[in-house]
């Protein structure tokens, strides 16, 4: 069944209450803050909404790219063509007692439903308290912490093709492996996810390993900066972060862009970065490990746009 469409939700004019508007800068949608404009931008609140925009943007045959909280992205400076649907403001959380099961629309924060869930005495999603991402974004990235990932706890997913169809996604469907999930190779919006939880530990003891994982983190990686958390993949057995700064490219910097002093498998942005330069950073961080280890690393972060002599 196609999603009933109405098009008079839409207004394209900026300032009114449409969630519509030509030429917006992706800096303020992105924790690394750099990036250009879309061409055309979308904050809907309801799946009738997101309907909507998608078949505003298939009347148009514009490209549409999906974006979540935008902290595992780097957007060109040249900005991107056709819409951007940004799925923050698609938000609602549901608790299922008796299944003890927590289903979150896409652009809800990781920490607030590891958050809520703690305060139930639920277990299961300490490990997403400090991954500054959406739902929709953890199960395209297959995002995961202290040896946990979103596929060890998702039960089903609902989702949505460019042409507004809805799909069921699956655990099976998604094919999930570190940090991947069938999503990179086959553009699907993620509208809802449901996690399965452990319920009937005391909510104290819950919150506070909720928040020892936040305060480990918070003292090991560089969140007063503006970045995209890791930026390679782990070659294991070894990890990115070992082997650049084993390479002593800790504190290298490219422009405003510099591999963080604190951890090396983050690159920060100094204040003013261009995407270019983080770009340029990530291939000479790429080239240098390679020469002194024979290791190629692969970024975690997703590339969005043309980068010019890429
Ligand atoms: C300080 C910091 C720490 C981090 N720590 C971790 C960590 O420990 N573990 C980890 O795994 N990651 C970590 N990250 C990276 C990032 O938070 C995760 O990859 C997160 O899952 C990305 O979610 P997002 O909503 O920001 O996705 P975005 O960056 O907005 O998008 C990433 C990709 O997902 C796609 N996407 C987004 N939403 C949807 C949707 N609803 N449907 C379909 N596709 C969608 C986008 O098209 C894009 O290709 C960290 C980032 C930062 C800044």
């Amino acid at each position: 069944m196609v999603l009933s469409l109405d098009l008079n939700t839409l207004d394209v004019v900026p300032g009114t209450t449409c969630p519509l508007q030509p030429q917006v800068s992706l800096a303020g949608f992105t924790s690394y803050r750099v990036g250009g404009k879309a061409e055309w931008f979308a904050l809907p609140r309801t799946i009738d909404q997101f309907a909507a925009c998608i078949a505003w943007a298939g009347d148009q045959e514009m490209p549409i790219t999906f974006l979540g909280a935008g902290s595992n992205t780097l957007v060109s400076d040249l900005g991107l063509p056709g819409l951007v649907l940004c799925s923050r403001h698609l938000r609602y959380v549901s608790f299922d007692d008796e299944a003890a099961q927590i289903t979150a629309a896409a652009g809800e924060p990781l920490p607030n439903l590891a958050w809520k869930a703690a305060r139930r005495g639920w277990r299961g999603l300490e490990w997403a308290v400090g991954i500054p991402g959406t739902v929709g974004g953890a199960i395209f990235m297959n995002a995961g912490a202290h040896g946990t990932c979103a596929a060890d706890s998702l039960v089903a997913a609902q989702g949505y093709t460019v042409a507004g169809q809805p799909v069921a996604l699956t655990p099976k469907n998604l094919n999930f492996s570190y940090r991947t999930s069938s999503l990179q190779q086959k553009l699907r919006f993620v509208s809802q996810a449901t996690f399965q939880l452990q319920p009937g530990h005391d909510p104290r003891e819950v919150m506070a390993d909720t928040q020892a994982a936040l305060a480990q983190r918070r003292a090991t990686q560089p969140y007063h900066l503006p970045s995209c958390g890791s930026v390679f993949r782990n070659p294991l057995p070894r990890t990115a972060g070992w082997l650049i700064e084993q390479t002593g490219l800790k504190g290298f910097q490219i422009g405003q862009a510099q591999v963080s002093t604190l951890h090396a498998n983050f690159i920060v942005n100094q204040g003013g970065a261009k995407a270019t330069e983080v770009l340029n950073l990530i291939h000479y961080v790429q080239s240098e490990v390679e020469h002194r280890w024979g290791v190629k690393l692969h970024p975690e972060v997703r590339l969005m746009g043309e980068f010019p002599g890429r």
